[in-house]
């Protein structure tokens, strides 16, 4: 999809928008959003702003506050690495967050501690962030998640993004590799490393669930998707640009076969 495309599709229909919701990084296609340009434009429209960030959370370098994003979700067990059933992450901007009257799916935890446990009506929220937790975080995924974090922290997701740029645009290079003589493979992931994060779809025109099977069997963690698409990522914090010569090599031998 187009940003240009993007843009005027909200520019039309803006007035009818009140809210526009899009994925950070698509999770099909792997296409990453231009999350500054869409929330201005939804502002400029008179519109909110929101993305599910699923698949771009760990991936991808974000600034939400200053590209003045509304509000943003996702989940910590994808490119965080905290295990199903962790605890989700929301982000609200601070001109919302403060905001008592605003609607919202709130919790008792969130209610001000001074007097939360007076049990009145009504709901008191705290000061900022902490207005939005809604109950008890579950402890040993925590533990796993906070491990994550401070890997991440560690590491530099900046520096992260410039080996995941490296990392994925050499498994682009060996799969259009395999396309010298035919494409077999199409990737349908932008060729553009601004537009992407680490992951790659691959489009398959026949015999695409049986590659997918058999890099299981040689130790390949792949996702498929219906009807023909390989998901996968080299993620710059735990795999080797030898790892993605070693999976562009299976490739090759189960496509060839
Ligand atoms: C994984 C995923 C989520 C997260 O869903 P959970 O309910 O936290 O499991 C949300 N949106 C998309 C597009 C996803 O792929």
């Amino acid at each position: 999809m187009r940003t240009e495309d993007i843009l005027a599709a909200i520019a039309e229909h803006k007035d009818q928008l009140a809210l526009v919701m899009m994925p950070g990084v698509q999770y099909y296609t792997g296409q990453y959003f231009d999350i500054k340009a869409i929330t201005k434009q939804g502002h400029d429209c008179g519109a909110l702003v929101g993305f599910d960030l699923a698949h771009a959370f760990g991936n991808v370098p974000l600034q939400l506050h200053d590209d003045g994003v509304d509000f943003a979700v996702w989940c910590s067990y994808k490119y965080l690495n905290s295990g199903p059933g962790a605890v989700s992450g929301v982000f609200v901007h601070e001109r919302h967050s403060s905001n008592p009257d605003l609607p919202r799916f709130a919790g008792w935890w969130g209610h001000d501690e001074a007097e939360r446990f007076q049990m009145k009506k009504g709901f008191v929220p705290m000061e900022g962030a902490d207005a939005w937790q809604l109950s008890n975080v579950n402890v040993i995924p925590s533990a796993a998640h906070l491990a994550s974090l401070e890997m991440f922290s560690k590491a530099g997701i900046y520096n992260l993004r410039e080996k995941s740029i490296l990392l994925t645009g050499y498994m682009e290079y060996l799969i259009n590799e395999l396309n010298t003589g035919g494409e077999v493979i199409k990737i349908i992931t932008p060729s553009d490393s601004g537009q992407r994060g680490a992951q790659l779809s691959l489009c398959l025109s026949s015999g695409g669930k049986e590659v997918f099977i058999q890099l299981g069997k040689n130790g390949i963690v792949a996702d498929w998707r219906e009807p023909n698409v390989i998901r996968v990522a080299a993620v710059p914090m735990y795999n080797s640009f030898e790892e993605v010569w070693l999976f562009a090599d299976q490739l090759k031998r189960l496509v060839r076969n």
